[in-house]
């Protein structure tokens, strides 16, 4: 008896993606309701089955709809925000002070929902994705009908979605149970990398990952960078550090994996840990080139992603595949490896298992989902064709042809895309939105980066207060006699400190900007030696704001920030358009003198070497105030037997502007 099904699909050229590799040259195959049915030759299924509709596939490849192992889809909205910039500078100086300010549930769904009509356009049924309100992730996954792996992200410092970890940590623990067992989307835990979380972080994410079944996501050892710092901080690579808490027990999605050595993939091969590799994003920040041949050849799994599109900029499963391919030949010196059949299984069959959605989707094959793509290879670039080797087929797809030539998508047996119409989403709706979107946060980013103050406050940390300082400096001859006389005195002194500086002044165009120091500090104990280290970011006010005398000067303008960055960082970040050096050791007290608090320094200049300088100078919040301590400053520096002196390196302003 003839039986009924939804769909058949004839005369098409049909990889199996299996682990046989099956090929049907004029094949068919039937689909009952979000299931794969049959495959066959079209001669034997037309005979068996009688379909509700019939795809002819005359010219066109059907194979497994495109697994894309990472990304952060919502971030679509930021496609083209800061590029060509260091890791650290895109994400901490762009990105992250973006997000603070835009992304909520209605951002993380507008996003969402075009990077799934990208993603259909280009090919992909099923994805592996983590961002921040990612609950919005599988809603809009969900409406547009693709199938995903929507994972919570955890942070160890607060979050767009959660002031602290313990918050991100329950809204994962609701949606998995959400979530759980609906036909698309597979909620999952995602403890950003380890280096942004903390060990309770880790162990808190495997447990709950554990205990509903669900995978966890994370990004392991991207940069060369992050390893240093793991073998500085846990005395370890990155691999160990997280074997260590069990993470590898849960079902692990490890993105990148740049920088492992062998023993590291020997560890993730043994617990199954599923490998994304990001070969666009990895060269665009300039990570390094993933051994990918190397952890095939050893066995384990590994997937091809896009990351998100603000470091790709697009979500090209095609370009991906390609990519993967001629980077392992290019990198290894060697042509065979990662042939282009392998390349393809890496995108379906090997992809599945990377996001640990191997046993429903990524092959042909009966009782599997049917996400199904059908490729038209009958287009100018594709043409002509051999088939005298049953791989040229695979090396086809990976090196000719181009997502557009997927014109037909389905995922669970629902149409998503039919003659390259998008079904479940509109466009039209959609890209306004997104377009205006982007206009308000291009307006945010130039008033944030118009000066250097605004700059300083977007990378975070700068105490928003000013505060003026009445200074007055002079060189000295002999800096002992001036402490000799200091602790003859009878001034009451509070305290004591030693230090080296080693000061970076960057200077802008307009002057009127100031001038940012970045300065190292480092406090020398009784012994001599360097007992901590210190780095802080000054924002010193333009010019002198008044002269009181001839030798008082009140400077303004003084914001403080830690400096958790690299001078590196900052560099890039503020880009000055000079730079001005200078090293000295600074001996300081802090003293009481006539009820006002000064600041006693005596100054050793070693880079420009410009001997000895003596400086008193108090904090001060008015300019009443300012008068007053003045005239007191003039007089504690004639108790120290020094005169006032119009000297014309009487400042450091000066010391900087002669040197450079
Ligand atoms: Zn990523």
């Amino acid at each position: 008896m003839v039986q009924k099904i939804d769909t058949l699909f004839i005369n098409a050229n049909v990889l199996c993606m299996d682990d046989d590799f099956t090929q049907y040259e004029n094949g068919a195959v039937a689909v009952v309701d979000d299931h794969i049915h049959a495959v066959g030759s079209t001669e034997d299924l037309e005979k068996l089955y009688k379909p509700a509709e019939v795809i002819d596939c005359a010219g066109k490849v059907l194979m497994p709809g495109l697994v894309n192992a990472h990304a952060h889809v919502p971030m679509n909205l930021l496609r083209g925000l800061g590029d060509d910039l260091r890791l650290d500078v895109w994400l901490l100086g762009y990105i992250m002070p973006v997000e603070r300010e835009y992304v909520n549930p209605e951002f993380v769904h507008l996003g969402t929902s075009l990077a799934c009509a990208e993603l259909i356009r280009s090919g992909v049924t099923s994805f592996a994705d983590m961002y921040y309100f990612e609950d919005q992730v599988a809603e809009a996954t969900a409406e547009a009908g693709l199938r995903a792996v929507c994972c919570q992200t955890i942070l160890k410092f607060p979050s767009p979605d959660a002031s602290s970890y313990e918050e991100a940590l329950a809204a994962s623990e609701k949606m998995i149970k959400k979530w759980k067992n609906h036909p698309l989307i597979t909620p999952a835990v995602a403890p950003h990398a380890p280096y942004t979380s903390t060990v309770d972080i880790l162990n808190s994410a495997t447990a709950l990952a554990l205990k509903y079944d669900v995978p966890l996501h994370i990004h392991i050892a991207e940069t060369a960078q992050e390893v240093e710092d793991s073998l500085e901080v846990n005395e370890m690579p990155v691999v160990p550090y997280v074997e260590q808490f069990n993470v590898f027990d849960a079902k692990v999605i490890a993105a990148h994996c740049v920088h492992i050595d062998e023993r590291e993939m020997h560890t993730l091969e043994k617990y199954g840990v599923g490998v994304a590799h990001n070969p666009t994003s990895n060269l665009k920040l300039s990570s390094g080139i993933a051994k990918i041949n190397r952890m095939l050849d050893l066995g384990l799994n590994v997937g091809i992603g896009t990351d998100g599109v603000s470091s790709n900029n697009d979500l090209d499963m095609f370009e991906e595949i390609r990519l993967a391919a001629l980077l392992a030949k290019g990198s290894s010196g060697d042509p065979t490896v990662v042939p282009a059949r392998k390349a393809v299984e890496m995108a379906t069959s090997m992809g599945a298992k990377v996001i640990h959605l191997g046993e429903q989707t990524g092959s042909i094959e009966i009782g599997k989902k049917a996400d199904l793509i059908l490729v038209n290879i009958d287009t100018l670039h594709n043409s002509p064709h051999y088939r005298n080797d049953e791989n040229s087929i695979y090396a086809q797809l990976v090196y000719a042809a181009k997502s557009t030539d997927v014109t037909d998508l389905m995922v669970n047996g629902k149409w998503l895309m039919r003659s390259r119409e998008l079904l479940t989403i509109d466009l039209d709706k959609l890209l306004p939105k997104a377009q205006a979107l982007a206009e308000e946060i291009d307006k945010f980013l130039v008033e944030r980066f118009q000066s250097v103050y605004s700059k300083l406050i977007a990378v975070g940390g700068a105490e928003e207060q000013e505060s003026y300082e009445v200074q007055v400096k002079v060189k000295v001859e002999d800096p002992e006699e001036v402490i000799q006389k200091l602790k003859d005195s009878d001034l009451e002194i509070q305290y004591f400190r030693h230090y080296h500086e080693y000061d970076t002044y960057f200077k802008f165009e307009d002057p009127e900007e100031g001038w940012l120091r970045y300065r190292e500090d480092e406090f020398i104990d009784e012994k001599g030696e360097i007992e901590n280290i210190r780095y802080r970011l000054t924002l010193i006010g333009p010019q002198r704001e008044r002269r009181f005398s001839q030798d008082v000067l009140l400077s303004r303008s003084r914001f403080i920030a830690p400096a958790p960055q690299s001078l590196r960082f900052y560099r890039e970040y503020f880009k000055p358009t000079d730079e001005t050096y200078i090293e000295k050791d600074r001996r300081r007290w802090k003293v009481c003198f006539r009820d006002i608090e000064f600041y006693i320094n005596v100054d050793r200049l070693d880079e420009p070497a410009l001997g000895s300088f003596l400086e008193v100078k108090s904090r001060t919040w008015s300019l009443e105030d300012a008068e007053k301590k003045a005239q007191v400053a003039d007089d504690l520096l004639h108790l120290l037997g020094s005169e006032p002196q119009e000297n014309e390196l009487q400042d450091y302003v000066q010391i900087i502007e002669a040197k450079s």
